[in-house]
């Protein structure tokens, strides 16, 4: 192996969905840094990295890449002892972190692609395309290059600028919409608007990109519940994003939304109250190719998942499966699932006992109703 150390920048942020994607860093933090229930950059100073340095980032990942391949056979089997005895030896950490990511990405397909940080589209579209051109002509076989974005930035990006950054290679745009309501953004400190929201949907969609949007069951408290709902239940129906992602509210400590708690400004949610929210995003959801996805362990219900048009029916029926339960077994799995004990309600028949004896003293020490939805946000915090 050569001698000259080549590493490229890994920020800390993905979404699920690109577990097994490369990640390149185009922007570092948020722009905005202000959301009531976020913390993930509050330390950050947001940069927009220059195309150059973008550029010398790929070329360094291209490198890495050329090295890794020569343990790939001509019939794309791997030489996996091989790879891990060579990358074992890098002495830097960090160029040893880089390659690894390199890695597993080329392992697992070389496909995907995620720039980050929080609002890449923060970035000119034109310097945005530059570097996917450039990215898409280091790699050809990405199959898909997706990134977060901010609404307000989104609205500003016109319909025909999107179809340039889709032609540049832009496949996917996720947002954190966290709900479509005026009232709610205003109280979580979005500093975006339910139209900008729709703005940006509509301008994204009619570029021809994918939009995933994420939704916050329970985020403006028992206050705003069915503002929530319904102003979420709008923007839905108004732009028809390809996926909605439900991102189940977690008050916790540190947080401004958390301070709002503390002074009575906000009421936690029961969780039936946030699957309510949910309940009725999806029935009013018009006969769009929308696909709900809960990749997220703070879901109550992860198995509330499925195409709209197909599944509706099946959702609802999940959610009420639950919410007609007797309120001891509610509790029961409540517990369990916010434990990590089970996915889903069908996993209680395989718990055992000793963690039943456990849940069910829990439900006897905490006979208050809000203070057991205290209990469970405070569970759930954990997962964020
Ligand atoms: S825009 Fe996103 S990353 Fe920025 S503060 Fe809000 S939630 Fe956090």
């Amino acid at each position: 192996m050569e001698q000259q150390e080549r590493t490229f920048r890994i920020g800390p942020i993905r979404p699920p969905s690109e577990a097994n994607s490369l990640l390149l860093q185009v922007t570092n933090g948020c722009t905005w840094n202000k959301c009531k229930f976020c913390q993930l950059y509050r330390h950050t100073k947001f940069k927009a990295y220059s195309a150059d340095s973008i550029k010398a980032d790929i070329d360094n990942i291209a490198y890495q890449a050329d090295i890794i391949r020569r343990y790939q056979t001509p019939l794309g089997a791997w030489d996996i002892d091989g790879l891990n005895q060579e990358l074992g030896q890098i002495p830097s950490e960090e160029e040893r972190q880089c390659f690894y990511m390199v890695a597993n990405w080329l392992v697992g397909g070389g496909e995907n692609v995620f720039l980050q940080d929080g609002n890449t589209t923060a970035l000119s579209s034109g310097r945005l395309s530059d570097v996917l051109i450039y990215l898409k002509q280091a790699f050809p076989g990405i199959k898909r290059i997706t990134s977060y974005g901010r609404a307000e930035n989104l609205s500003r990006v016109s319909a025909e600028e999107y179809a340039e950054l889709k032609e540049a290679g832009l496949d996917r745009i996720h947002s954190g919409f966290e709900t479509g309501s005026d009232a709610v953004l205003q109280k979580i400190n979005k500093g975006v608007t339910q139209q900008q929201e729709i703005t940006a949907g509509k301008n994204i969609k009619a570029g021809g990109i994918e939009l995933s949007v994420y939704f916050m069951p329970g985020v403006g408290g028992k206050e705003l519940t069915k503002e929530n709902a319904e102003g979420t239940s709008h923007v839905i129906n108004e732009i028809g994003p390809d996926f909605l992602r439900i991102r189940t509210a977690a008050v916790k400590p540190g947080t401004g939304l958390y301070e709002d708690y503390q002074n009575g400004q906000l009421t936690l949610c029961s969780d039936e109250e946030k699957l309510l929210e949910i309940r009725t995003v999806i029935e009013r959801a018009p006969e769009i190719d929308t696909r709900v996805v809960s990749d997220h362990i703070i879901n109550l219900l992860q198995g509330v998942e499925g195409h709209i048009v197909l599944d509706r029916q099946k959702m609802l029926d999940m959610i009420d499966g639950y919410l007609n339960k007797p309120e001891y077994e509610k509790r029961l799995y409540q517990a369990a699932r916010r434990m990590a004990l089970v996915n889903g309600p069908g996993d209680m028949k395989y718990l055992d006992q000793s963690r039943v004896d456990q849940i069910e003293s829990l439900i006897r020490a905490i006979p208050d109703p809000y203070e057991w939805e205290e209990k469970m946000n405070a569970l759930i915090g954990r997962y964020i």
